[in-house]
């Protein structure tokens, strides 16, 4: 007589279409989903499901598709404050003209408020880990405990200056505190800002902090033509070619944006495995350029999605950004069947794991991963008719389509209610900051 025992767990999806992302980029029309604490511990289709689990929390996914939980490699979400305040300006003088005046009036207690805004804009668009690079990231790191959201954090670091050593001490603080913090969610990389605000003695000191504490660097790297000019008078040569003549990508790196290159830099990025960042709204409203995304999946670089600040989006939603990603790829490449639907759901996923440098966690839906899945809703009219799922999420797909979202087996929300933020009370807290920072109600 077969004896096999129930297992009791604490969450199992059934019902659902799935899209793991995984090697095999498996897919199940009407599957389920096991979690048992924070991990997926089985996946696979309904007829094969049986009385095996017996769940404390059921999730019916009838109607809805189940993807692992979308990554933004690179935002500054404090900086949802600025949204819509400095819109069609360039660069330079939106930077030096209106974002860091009021950047200086700035206190910690805002980071914390002014990023659980955008965590809750991220989790309602499908978002469960977030890259961030900006100041007082111990607040934006207790708020990513509270709310539940899994984040790799970087202090900007900007230098010489007389804050410059400061900063660099803030950035060990915040390995100490919370590299491996908030039951594993939250790791930390080194974030020299660009090679426009970081002289090379002062990268040198970036570069010597990663190596000692075995962290990657995240740093904003050929995002406008001004910078790669810049460069070449300076030093000669462009951005990617002088950061890989001082060694940086000897260290693990991110780089964000990456839009201005040529072939050499092309090869660079390759053959040092950088994993780039793409946030093609940002790069399109800042009037950036156009990043040459089909060339860079040609030559086999690993390029993820991110939404940069709310101020230069001015939305935080990575579904947004693969639709961009897709139809600003193909024409670039003056190709409509370059970047396809299928590119641009790797880049929000297990790309994005990947330039987080936690391939080995997230980014697909298999046994064994940290359990970080979001359901979309295709009970929506421009969802139908069902022809092909990854068309349809990418091209048809909006932010608002997400109704649930689970980091590390814990729903953050549940048919669009989020479960960590209090969002009339969190409200309150912003319009106080807008009024004390910019002098207006
Ligand atoms: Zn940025």
């Amino acid at each position: 007589m077969e004896d096999r025992a129930i297992k009791e767990i604490s969450l199992l999806i059934e019902n659902i279409h799935i899209l793991t992302i995984d090697h095999e980029y498996g897919e199940f029309e009407s599957g389920f989903i096991a979690v048992d604490g924070k991990d997926i511990i089985d996946i696979g289709s309904m007829e094969d499901l049986g009385c095996r689990y017996r769940a404390e929390k059921i999730l019916n996914g009838h109607g809805k598709l189940a993807l692992p939980g979308l990554i933004n490699t690179h935002t500054h979400s404090a900086m949802s404050l600025f949204r819509g305040y400095a819109d069609d300006m360039p660069l330079w003088d939106w930077l030096t003209k209106r974002i860091w005046p009021l950047e200086d009036r700035l206190e910690s207690e805002d980071i914390y408020y002014l990023s659980m805004l955008s965590m809750a804009e991220m989790i309602q668009s499908g978002t469960t880990t977030f890259s961030d690079m900006y100041m007082f990231m111990d607040e934006t790191a207790k708020a990513a405990q509270k709310v539940g959201m899994r984040a790799m954090l970087a202090r900007g670091l900007q230098g010489y200056d007389k804050l410059s050593d400061i900063r660099l001490k803030e950035s060990r603080e915040l390995y100490e505190a919370w590299h491996g913090g908030a039951d594993g969610r939250i790791k930390v990389m080194i974030g020299p800002h660009a090679i426009y605000t970081c002289c090379e003695d002062f990268l040198n000191q970036c570069m010597d902090l990663a190596r000692e504490l075995n962290l990657p660097i995240h740093m904003h790297i050929s995002e406008t033509k001004k910078e790669v000019l810049d460069c070449l008078e300076k030093h000669g040569r462009t951005p990617i070619k002088y950061l890989d003549d001082i060694g940086l990508f000897e260290i693990r790196t991110l780089a964000a944006h990456c839009v201005h290159l040529n072939e050499e830099d092309i090869q660079i990025l390759g053959q040092r495995d950088v994993r780039v960042a793409h946030c093609p709204s940002s790069n399109l409203k800042l009037a950036s350029g156009f990043m040459p995304a089909a060339k860079l999946i040609r030559n086999g670089i690993d390029i993820s999605l991110g939404t940069d600040g709310a101020s230069s989006n001015n939305n935080l939603s990575i579904i947004k950004e693969m639709n961009l990603a897709a139809i600003m790829g193909k024409a670039v490449a003056e190709d409509a069947s370059a970047v396809s639907a299928r590119d641009v759901i790797n880049m929000a996923t297990i790309n994005g794991a990947r330039a987080l440098f936690m391939g080995d966690e997230i980014g697909s839906l298999e046994p064994g991963k940290r359990a970080d899945i979001i359901l979309i809703d295709l009970d929506k009219p421009h969802f139908k008719p069902k022809n092909d799922i990854d068309s349809l999420l990418v091209y048809s797909g909006q932010g608002q389509d997400v109704d649930t979202v689970i980091v590390d087996g814990k729903i953050l929300m549940e048919a669009r209610q989020l479960s960590t933020i209090d969002l009339d009370r969190l409200y309150i807290e912003i319009d106080r900051i807008k009024k004390r920072v910019m002098g207006v109600s």
